[in-house]
C-alpha cells in the first residue's frame, strides 16, 4: 500500500494552509477558481488517476463550481455524503493584516507581535500556542480537508462503503452551491444504484458561551426564514402632513410588533430558537425632497425548528393585522383630534392576493414583463428584487393603499433534525466513545446555530408548507428556488461533527489545532470504520 498524502497530522496541517491560501470569499473570483484547485488536487489521488469519472465540477450559477467526488466500493450500496461549503466570510476586518487572512502560519506569528490588541480570550489561545489563525481555517476549510483526508484513506484501505465528498460554494449567502448539489446528488444516486445512509458535514464546533472548550457535535440545525413587508402609504408635502400617511408610521407598529415576539419561539428537545428581529427597514425615497415617504420596506429575521413556510405566513398575518389595528386606532384617534376625515384603513394583503388582484387588474402579460425588468438588474440583490417587485406591482393598484403587503425574502433554510433517529444516535456514542481515547469531552447539541447546508436534505414537510413560500416569495422561480420535490427524495438523517474552533467571521477567527489534526480527524475515522463493520455484517 501507498503512502497517504494527507495521513499525518502535519499532513493535514499543510493541506488546509494550502485550502486557506486559495482565497475564496463569496462572490469573488477566488470561489469560481476554488472548486479547479480541489479537482487538481484530488486527482493526486491513486483513486481518481483509476476512476476519473467518478470526479466532476457541476456548475452552481455565474461560474462557481461544486465539486463532487465518489468513492465506491463494488460490493456496497450504502453510502454516506460528507458536506462542506468552500467559501469564506470577506476580509475587512483584518484591516492592516488582510493581506495575511489567507496564511495561517505568518498570520498567527504576525498576531503575536501585537497580542496586547486582542481581545483577552484570544490573546490567551495566541499565547497557548494551540491555535491557528485565518479566514476559514475554523468555518470551514479544515472540513473540507477532513473529508479529503477521509476519501483518501477509504480508497486506499478499500473500505467497504461508499463516499461522496460534496463542497459547495455560496454556502455564507444564499446557499446556491447547496440548493444546485441537491439534484445533483439525486442523479449520482440513481447513476450508481446508491443508497445514501447520512449527510454528513463537518462545520466547526462553536462554543456555546465565552471560555467554553467543549466539543459539540450537532445532530440538527436550525431553520431561517425572512417574513418581509411592503408599507404602501400616501404621499403629502410636509406642509400638509394630514393630508398623507408615511410608509414610516405604517412600519413602526410592524416593526414593534415583531422584534423579540415570543409568538415565533419554538422550543424542541430542551433548546429554542433565538427571537426574530428586524434585519433592515428602510423607506424607498432615493434622495432627499420636502415629498413624504409614502412607501418603506422591512426585513425580519425568523428561526425555525418545527415549524413551516406557511405556518409562519400565518402567524406573520396574524402580527401584521394586529399591527395594523393598532395603527388604525391610533389613527383614527389622531383623525378625531385634529377633525379631519383621513384617508382610510391600513389593510394587510399577502403577496399571492396582490398579485392575483394586480393580474386581474392589468393582465397577467403587463405584470410579468414588470417582473422581468426588475429580474434583469444584476446589481440588486434577492431581498432587493423581491421587495422592488411588491412596490412596482402596488403602484399599479395604488387604490389598495394604505396598505402593508406581505412577502417573504431569500434565502430560506429549512430546519432539519435528526437527534432521535437511532442511527444517529449510534453514530454519536461511537464518536464520543473516540473523543474519550483522547481525553476529550464530546456534547450533542440538538440544532446547530450557525445555519448550514444541511437544511436542504432530509426534507419533510407533509403540509405543503413550501407551496405558501412559492407563492409569497416574488422571485421565486425567477432568480431563487428551492428544489423542494428533489429534497423530498434525499431522505437520510444528517449529523455534523467538526473541528473546534473560536469566532467565525471575526479576525480573531482560529482552529483548534490538536481538535482538527488529531482528534477530529480520529472521531471521523472511527464513525466510518464503525459504519464499515455495519455493512460488511449485512454483506
Ligand atoms: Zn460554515
Amino acid at each position: 500500500m501507498g503512502k497517504l498524502l494527507w495521513g499525518t497530522p502535519k499532513d493535514l496541517r499543510t493541506l488546509l494552509c494550502e485550502l486557506v491560501s486559495w482565497e475564496s470569499r463569496t462572490l469573488t473570483e477566488g470561489e469560481k477558481e476554488f472548486p479547479f484547485k480541489v479537482e487538481n488536487k484530488l486527482k493526486q489521488l491513486d483513486y481518481f488517476k483509476q476512476h476519473p469519472e467518478f470526479l466532476a465540477l457541476h456548475e452552481a450559477d455565474q461560474g462557481r463550481n461544486l465539486v463532487m467526488a465518489l468513492y465506491e466500493h463494488p460490493k456496497a450500496a450504502d453510502t454516506i455524503v460528507l458536506i462542506s461549503h468552500f467559501d469564506t466570510v470577506q476580509t475587512e476586518e483584518y484591516g492592516d493584516l488582510e493581506q495575511l487572512a489567507f496564511r495561517p502560519e505568518e498570520l498567527t506569528k504576525k498576531l503575536f507581535e501585537r497580542k496586547d490588541d486582542l481581545p483577552e480570550e484570544a490573546r490567551a489561545d495566541l499565547e497557548s500556542g494551540n491555535y491557528l489563525f485565518g479566514r476559514g481555517t475554523m468555518d470551514m476549510k479544515m472540513g473540507l480537508a477532513l473529508h479529503m483526508a477521509l476519501i483518501e484513506k477509504a480508497s486506499m484501505e478499500n473500505w467497504p462503503l461508499n463516499l461522496v465528498l460534496l463542497t459547495v460554494p455560496d454556502e455564507e449567502v444564499n446557499s446556491m452551491g447547496m440548493r444546485k448539489a441537491v439534484s445533483e446528488l439525486v442523479n449520482l444516486r440513481e447513476e450508481r444504484g446508491l443508497s445514501y445512509k447520512m449527510f454528513f458535514n463537518s462545520e466547526p464546533a462553536f462554543s456555546q458561551k465565552p471560555g467554553d472548550e467543549k466539543h459539540y457535535v450537532y445532530s440538527g440545525t436550525l431553520g431561517k426564514i425572512m417574513p418581509a413587508a411592503l408599507f404602501y402609504g400616501k404621499e403629502t408635502h410636509v406642509g400638509e402632513p394630514l393630508k398623507g400617511m408615511t410608509a414610516n408610521y405604517m412600519a413602526s407598529f410592524l416593526s414593534q410588533a415583531m422584534e423579540w415576539n415570543a409568538l415565533y419561539r419554538e422550543s424542541d428537545l430542551g433548546e429554542s430558537t433565538p427571537l426574530p428581529v428586524s434585519l433592515q427597514q428602510k423607506d424607498l425615497k432615493m434622495q432627499y425632497s420636502t415629498q413624504t415617504p409614502y412607501r418603506a420596506t422591512a426585513l425580519y429575521n425568523v428561526f425555525l425548528m418545527k415549524r413551516n413556510a406557511a405556518e409562519v405566513m400565518e402567524l406573520f398575518e396574524q402580527t401584521a393585522m394586529q399591527a395594523a389595528t393598532m395603527c388604525n386606532t391610533a389613527y383614527s384617534g389622531l383623525c378625531r383630534r385634529e377633525g379631519i376625515e383621513g384617508i382610510g384603513e391600513v389593510q394587510v394583503l399577502r403577496f399571492e392576493q396582490l398579485l392575483e388582484y394586480a393580474e386581474a387588474k392589468r393582465g397577467v402579460r403587463f405584470v410579468s414583463k414588470l417582473k422581468a425588468e426588475i429580474l434583469a438588474h444584476p446589481e440588486w440583490d434577492e431581498r432587493e428584487k423581491s421587495l422592488r417587485i411588491a412596490d412596482k406591482l402596488m403602484i399599479q393598484c395604488h387604490e389598495l393603499a394604505p396598505a402593508i403587503i406581505l412577502l417573504f425574502a431569500p434565502p430560506y433554510y429549512p430546519a432539519v433534525n435528526s437527534s432521535e433517529d437511532p442511527f444517529i444516535m449510534e453514530c454519536i456514542a461511537t464518536v464520543k466513545r473516540a473523543a474519550a481515547e483522547n481525553g476529550v469531552e464530546v456534547d450533542q447539541v440538538h440544532y446547530f446555530n450557525g445555519l448550514c447546508d444541511l437544511s436542504y436534505v432530509n426534507y419533510s414537510d407533509p403540509g405543503n408548507g413550501w407551496s405558501s413560500y412559492e407563492r409569497n416569495t416574488p422571485v421565486w422561480g425567477e432568480t431563487y428556488s428551492i428544489p423542494f420535490a428533489d429534497m423530498l427524495e434525499l431522505r437520510a438523517p444528517v449529523l455534523n461533527v467538526g473541528p473546534f474552533g473560536k469566532d467565525a467571521h471575526q479576525y480573531t477567527e482560529r482552529l483548534h489545532m490538536d481538535s482538527a489534526f488529531v482528534h477530529t480527524p480520529h472521531m471521523l475515522e472511527s464513525l466510518m470504520k464503525s459504519l464499515c463493520k455495519k455493512v460488511l455484517e449485512t454483506v
